[in-house]
């Protein structure tokens, strides 16, 4: 019996191949962008026709390439930047699989025109479906220029995968935003049906976002920066406010690769931490740096996929620069409260220097103890300014650009959710001593969850006991559960947890304190004292996000006077 197995021809073998590089137009228009960047380049330019289906092609001012190179450049694992295997576990190039050329021109029609800078004269070399010509070239520019026609022109089956016109379009300029981000000192040109899409001068990252993503929404973007022995990152935040119903506006840069990592992007929402309702996103850029020994890029043909050494180091890293950004920005943007009397008290966000440190229930709603006010916020001047409940809900106040009006239940679950959170990272908590110790009658599966909780109960300031299956004697509650919901706080907040499956997928601790926030915070329809708002909002301007409440609602509204004078008919002034 004849065998069975026979070896591919080259050229089939080189079609199959070239699928796992060159899966759409787009992909093209990757390959040969990240090969000017690799090129050095300082300019390039990318021209399209109809999505990339008939034409892409990249120009660029970087180092071209010799004649003899050139024709070795479409050569299945041809590359001028690894040669050993050292070389591959300390990658800084984009390119390094010496495959892109290869499989371009192994499914369409490519005309590569280069010239070095250091000869007069260039080549042109035409290579249609893998067959190969070359030519001297009539004065092209230093630099190299590729022209890819017709793709998949030799393989009808994948030419008829392709998407719309339109969709291709969308895929390549999501392409070409991706390098404009990653590489702002780079001049870039965008062309499409003879159409300019971008012009993009060389800038700094701050002029290109603004290049990109328009004035005015840039100017909400917070940009940061950060580093430690292990990495590098700086890039830019949006705002809370400013959210997107998908992850398309996320982008991760990895040493100048747009990389596509849900470990990185989960760090940046967790860095967000509960300003954001589940569906909704925020417009973020991380660029980061690392030791290329401490990350593998090969993992797929793409290189859009990494993977790192230590994967749970680059999360930590990640979340804890995020958050340091966000907290530190003023993300309240300087309300300022104008109280008679000289000087204005702030009420700028602040680092959560409360946040580790709890107060009784009667502290929370009393003055603190005279020289805990922070300096900047004399409580004196505040007692000068009025402030008002309204309805027994929101809390008005005026500040120096005009009023503030506060969601009561909100501040106070930010101000106990905080307060519970770092309780369970190992922060102080306090517990109120029960004088009579109450028993709780739960059913058995509470009663286990109870029982699995435990240890985060515990650190929240629960002081419990569980007898047999169905009893739970709670000796002490955190010291912010309101006098006379001792007996009922706990089966209320399990009740919460467990309803809250919304959430399922957020970690038990975060669920835990996002129900008790809620379950123990006044209500709206509580009067306060005005010693009770005033600490209130002591607290929450002393949260690291005293902006949204763990279930990312509002916690303030801000009505500038520009607004109402505008309302008014008033000319401001
Ligand atoms: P890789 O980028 O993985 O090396 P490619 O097939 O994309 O493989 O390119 C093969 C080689 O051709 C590169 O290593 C580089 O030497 C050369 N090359 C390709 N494009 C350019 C360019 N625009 N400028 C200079 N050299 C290029
Ligand atoms: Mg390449």
């Amino acid at each position: 019996m004849p065998g069975l197995i026979k070896i591919l021809p080259q050229q089939l073998a080189d079609k199959i191949a070239a699928g796992e590089v060159v899966g759409r137009p787009a992909s093209v228009v990757k390959e040969l962008v990240e090969n000017s960047i690799d090129a050095h380049a300082r300019s390039i330019t990318v021209v399209i026709k109809e999505g990339g289906k008939t034409l892409i092609q990249v120009i660029d001012d970087g180092s071209g390439i010799s004649p003899d190179d050139a024709k070795l450049a479409f050569a299945r694992h041809a590359t001028s930047k690894i040669s050993t295997y050292d070389d591959l576990e300390n990658i800084r190039t984009l390119g390094f699989r010496g495959e892109a050329l290869a499989s371009i021109a192994a499914v369409s029609q490519v005309e590569m025109r280069t010239r070095v800078h250091s000869s007069e004269t260039g080549i042109k070399i035409r290579n249609e479906g893998g067959s190969i010509s070359a030519a001297k070239a009539d004065a092209p520019s230093a630099g190299t220029s590729i022209t890819v026609r017709n793709l998949f022109f030799n393989t009808p089956g994948r030419r008829n995968f392709l998407k719309s016109t339109a969709t291709e379009y969308k895929y390549i300029a999501d392409v070409v935003t991706r390098f404009a981000l990653s590489h702002p000192e780079i001049q870039l040109k965008f062309v499409s049906n003879d159409e300019t899409i971008l012009s993009l001068d060389a800038a700094e990252l701050q002029a290109r976002a603004r290049d990109i993503f328009g004035e005015k929404f840039s100017a909400t973007l917070l940009f940061f920066e950060d580093s430690d022995d292990y990495a590098g990152i700086r890039g830019f935040l949006g705002k809370p406010d400013f959210l997107r119903k998908t992850r398309a506006e996320q982008y991760v840069f990895l040493n100048g690769r747009s990389i596509v990592n849900r470990n990185i992007n989960h760090a940046v929402s967790q860095g967000y931490e509960q300003m954001i309702e589940k569906g909704s996103f925020p417009v973020f850029a991380v660029y980061l740096t690392i030791d290329p020994k401490k990350v593998d890029v090969n993992v797929h043909p793409s290189k859009m996929d990494v993977k790192f050494g230590d994967e749970s180091g680059m999360h930590r890293f990640v979340f804890t620069s995020v958050r340091k950004a966000l907290s530190s920005h003023d993300l309240i943007q300087a309300a300022r409260v104008s109280p008679a009397g000289e000087g204005n008290v702030s009420f700028r966000s602040e680092p959560a220097r409360d946040a580790v440190r709890p107060a009784s229930f009667e502290e929370m709603f009393s003055p603190p103890p005279a020289g805990e006010a922070r300096a900047e916020s004399p409580r004196e001047d505040r007692a000068a300014t009025p402030i008002w409940q309204a309805h027994n809900k929101y809390i008005i106040l005026p500040v120096e650009e005009g009023l503030m009006i506060v969601d009561q239940h909100a501040a106070h679950e930010r101000v106990l959710y905080e307060r519970a959170v770092a309780g369970m990272n190992g922060g102080e908590h306090r517990s109120q001593q029960l004088l009579f110790p109450h028993s709780v009658e739960m059913t058995v599966p509470d009663a286990l969850l109870v029982s699995e909780l435990l240890p985060l109960l515990e650190s929240m300031g629960f002081v419990l006991k569980i007898f047999g299956k169905t009893t739970v004697i709670v000796d002490g509650v955190p010291t912010d559960v309101k006098p006379g919901d001792e007996s009922t706080i706990l089966q209320q907040v399990i009740d919460l947890y467990k309803e809250d499956d919304k959430n399922i997928r957020l970690e038990p601790r975060e669920r835990l304190a996002k129900s008790y926030s809620c379950k123990a915070a006044v209500k709206s329809g509580d009067a306060l004292k005005d010693g009770e708002m005033r600490a209130l909002l002591d607290r929450l301007f002393a949260t690291a996000i005293p902006y949204v409440c763990p279930h990312g609602r509002p916690i303030l509204i801000r009505l500038p006077l520009t607004e109402l004078d505008r309302r008014f008919g008033r000319t401001p002034g």
